[in-house]
């Protein structure tokens, strides 16, 4: 197995739109790691220059301390899984699982063994003579991880391979490839963009916008302390609420000011959020830190936001409200035996310790 670095990594299609910019990311052996934005970030680009099969711009990749920008790709012991799985049609899944080891001249008997663990690991052992047409979504995506198994390589590269799956069977493929990741102990690299998927697979998550990397971090640090406003509102579902207000002070007190949501600061914010005292900044609230007053938990302050409730989503454990002040809408997810009915005005608290600050130009955070 093997580390992955990437240093400095540019890619430019076109003059005007770089595809990926200044990537810089060490992914250590055995580690398993995401890469995770919104369409178009760049993503799959940098997991196929890893791959070789997009030339680098500029900077580096190293492969298990060696340099390899100039190796062909099937001299840097990887393999990838694609979302459209690539299978051959004609083939039988032991064929398509054997094929690669046969264009490296392995051994009849060594194939023959490697495919049947493989089998064996990914239970797919009764489908080894069949064609990929005669296998379902997931059957045909384990076939895929296997071609990748078989040939035990130093890093796994995965993109978006459960793309194709209905929803079941990814939340079913998503464990299977973790549990596939203990099994090996392999070096993964995973392009996805379910923010689901890189919360519950990787050891850490790298998010992505633009071409650049916003924050790598693993998945609770970086749902707990965003770098900045994107990936505040990247990670976590429903997302996170961003109301834009005035910071002001009471007599002692900082409070955040929206007109109709005050929310006063406990004193262990109060250092970092004095220069922006009159200032305008965008106070992040993640949807299960808003609570209703009627559930039974309360904070100290005696209510932060007054809200009309517009639309309500009982989930069976939980209820997801969303809410209007007049100015801003918001979601907040409470306790499933608070019943509100429409329409109605609610008072909420603020689970005020757990409140995001970010600067309003910049958005990278505060607090
Ligand atoms: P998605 O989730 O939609 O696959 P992504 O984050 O993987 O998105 P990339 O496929 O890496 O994004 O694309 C990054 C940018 O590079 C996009 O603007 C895309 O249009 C552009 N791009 C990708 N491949 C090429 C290409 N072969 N030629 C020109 N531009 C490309």
């Amino acid at each position: 197995m093997a580390d992955v670095v990437l240093k400095d990594l540019e890619k430019v299609f076109d003059k005007n739109v770089p595809a990926v910019r200044n990537v810089n990311l060490e992914i250590k052996d055995q580690e398993f790691v995401v890469l995770v934005g919104p369409s178009g970030c760049g993503k799959s680009t940098t997991l196929r220059m890893v791959a070789g099969l997009e030339e680098v711009t500029s900077g580096e990749i190293h492969i298990d301390g060696r340099l390899v920008n100039d190796v062909p790709p099937k001299d840097r012991d990887i393999a990838m899984v694609f979302q459209n799985y690539a299978l051959y049609p004609h083939m039988t899944v032991y064929e398509n699982m054997a094929f690669g080891l046969k264009l490296r001249k392995y051994p009849k008997s060594e194939i023959e063994e490697r495919v049947q663990e493989a089998g064996h690991i990914l239970g797919i052992s009764h489908l080894l003579s069949r064609k990929p047409k005669a296998l379902s979504g997931g059957e045909r995506q384990r076939v895929a991880v296997g071609r990748a198994i078989v040939r035990k390589p130093k890093v796994f590269l995965f993109d978006e391979p459960l793309s194709n799956l209905d929803a079941k069977l990814r939340v079913q493929m998503r464990t299977e490839i973790s549990k596939l990741h203990n099994k090996l102990d392999a070096t993964m690299i995973y392009v996805t963009h379910d923010q689901v998927e890189a919360m519950t697979m990787g050891d850490r998550i790298a998010v992505m916008k633009d071409g650049r990397i916003q924050q790598v971090a693993d998945p609770i640090h970086l749902y707990e302390n965003p770098a900045n406003r994107f990936v505040a509102g990247f990670i976590g579902s429903p997302g996170m609420n961003f109301l834009e207000g005035r910071i002001v002070s009471d007599e002692d007190t900082l409070v955040f000011d929206e007109g109709h949501v005050r929310i006063s600061l406990p004193d262990q914010m109060t250092e970092a959020m004095s220069p922006y005292k009159d200032k305008e900044v965008v106070c992040g609230i993640r949807p299960e830190d808003i609570v209703s007053i009627n559930s039974g938990k309360s904070w100290e302050n005696p209510r932060d936001i007054m809200a009309r409730v517009e639309v309500i989503e009982p989930m069976g454990s939980e209820t997801f409200l969303y809410l209007t002040t007049g100015t801003h809408t918001f979601i907040a997810k409470v306790d499933a035996h608070v019943e509100p009915t429409l329409g109605e005005e609610m008072p909420l608290v603020v689970n005020v310790d757990k409140v995001h600050f970010f600067a309003k130009d910049t958005e990278e955070a505060i607090i």
